[in-house]
């Protein structure tokens, strides 16, 4: 299967790691968006959270166990934002489950910034 975070988990492609163990990897963003913005994968191939389910959940609450240590040591301090894309109307462009954690500047107060 031909998957860009895949590769990444297996060291075929090189990323900027913040945070790794048996579970999930968690890398810098290529664009970060924020002075913080660090993905948060499973290494079992997940393809969005249309595909979590009671069998690999498990998974989920671990990366959710970390992320508070992850957010720090990707450089947030004050607080973050964990956001995740699932499907076409939600602009996700990796077909791997994946959690944006964003921080390290004040962040806006909605999602939709005319709304702020
Ligand atoms: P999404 O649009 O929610 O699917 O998020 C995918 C994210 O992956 C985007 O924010 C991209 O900037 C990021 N991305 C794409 N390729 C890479 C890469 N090789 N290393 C790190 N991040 C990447």
């Amino acid at each position: 299967m031909d998957c860009l975070f895949c590769s990444i988990i297996k060291g075929d492609i090189p990323s900027n790691k913040v945070y790794e163990d048996e579970k999930i990897l968690a890398f810098r963003d290529i664009a970060p968006e924020a002075p913080c913005h660090v993905l948060i994968v499973p290494k079992e191939h997940i393809e969005s959270t249309d595909g979590i389910t009671p069998e690999n959940s498990d998974v989920v609450a671990h990366i959710f166990e970390h992320v508070a240590e992850i957010a720090k040591l990707g450089g947030a301090s004050n607080g973050y934002r964990v956001i995740t894309n699932c499907g076409h109307d939600a602009c996700q462009s990796v077909p791997h489950l994946h959690f944006h954690v964003i921080g390290g500047t004040q962040l806006p107060a909605h999602c939709f910034p005319e709304n702020d």
